[in-house]
C-alpha cells in the first residue's frame, strides 16, 4: 500500500533533516511508529499523504507516485484514497460536526455524497459516542469529542490507508481501546491498511509491527 525509498525532506530554515531510506506497508498491514517528540513522525504521514513534498526519493501509494502529481490531482487522491487523523484535529469551525465528517465529500469531484455516505457518518459518529453532538461545531466540543469527529472524518470515505497521528491522544483508556477497535473494524472492512502514529504502549500489541522512529533522524548538524 505504502513504498518509501531513499527519502530525504527538511524544512526551509529548520536544522531537521528526515532520512527514510526504506519503509514498506503491505494491504490490510497495522503498523505503529513510535519515537521521541520532533523526530519527524508527523513529517511522514504528511509526506506519505501528498501535503509535504520530499526533497529526494520516492513515496508510492497504492500505485502512484504521490510526489509526482500536479497539486489539485494529489489533493484529490489524498481524498479519495487515504484517510487523515491529524495531531491538531484540522477540524473547521465554521462547519458542524456532521459537515465536518462529510467534508471530504464536498472538496473531491470522485467522491459522491450519498445517502450512504451520510448514513455512515451517522453510524460511525455514534459508535464514538458522539452521535448526540453532530449539529454542534467543533468550538462547543471537548478536545475527546473534537478528536472522535476527525477520526470520523478519516473513516467515513472507506480509505484504502488510514494515516492516524496521535488520534486516541486526548481519550481516557477506555475510549482509547474503543476507538483503536473501531478503525481497525473499519480498516477490516474496507481493506486498509493502518499507520498509526502513538504514544501509548499500551496499545502496540495490538498493531502488527511497530517502526522506532529513532532510527530515522539524522543529527542536525549532518
Ligand atoms: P514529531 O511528529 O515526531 O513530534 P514533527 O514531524 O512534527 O515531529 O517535527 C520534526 C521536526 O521538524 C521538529 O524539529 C520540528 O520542530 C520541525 N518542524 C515541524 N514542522 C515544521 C515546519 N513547518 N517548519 C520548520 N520546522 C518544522
Ligand atoms: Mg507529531
Amino acid at each position: 500500500m505504502v513504498t518509501v525509498e531513499n527519502l530525504t525532506f527538511r524544512y526551509g530554515g529548520s536544522g531537521f533533516r528526515l532520512n527514510v531510506p526504506q519503509f514498506a506497508l503491505a494491504e490490510n498491514e497495522r503498523v505503529a511508529i513510535v519515537g521521541p517528540s520532533g523526530s519527524g513522525k508527523t513529517t511522514l504521514l504528511n509526506l506519505i499523504a501528498g501535503i509535504l513534498t520530499p526533497e529526494a526519493g520516492r513515496i508510492v501509494v497504492a500505485g502512484t507516485d504521490v510526489a509526482g502529481l500536479p497539486d489539485v490531482q494529489r489533493r484529490r487522491f489524498r481524498a479519495s484514497t487515504i484517510g487523515f487523523v491529524f495531531q491538531d484535529f484540522a477540524l473547521l469551525d465554521y462547519l458542524s460536526a456532521r459537515q465536518n465528517i462529510l467534508y471530504p465529500y464536498r472538496i473531491t469531484p470522485a467522491l459522491t455524497l450519498d445517502a450512504a455516505a451520510r448514513d455512515r457518518a451517522e453510524a460511525l459518529a455514534a459508535s464514538c459516542g458522539i452521535g448526540d453532538k453532530l449539529d454542534r461545531h467543533p468550538t462547543a466540543l471537548s478536545q475527546g469529542e473534537q478528536q472522535r469527529v476527525a477520526i470520523c472524518r478519516a473513516l467515513v470515505t472507506q480509505p484504502k490507508l488510514i494515516l492516524s497521528d496521535e488520534a486516541t491522544g486526548n481519550l481516557d483508556p477506555d475510549s482509547k481501546a474503543r476507538i483503536l477497535d473501531l478503525l481497525f473494524a473499519q480498516a477490516a472492512e474496507a481493506g486498509a491498511a493502518v499507520l498509526a502514529v502513538t504514544h501509548d504502549h499500551e496499545l502496540l500489541p495490538r498493531f502488527e509491527r511497530v517502526l522506532d522512529f529513532a532510527q530515522f533522524r539524522e543529527s542536525e548538524d549532518a
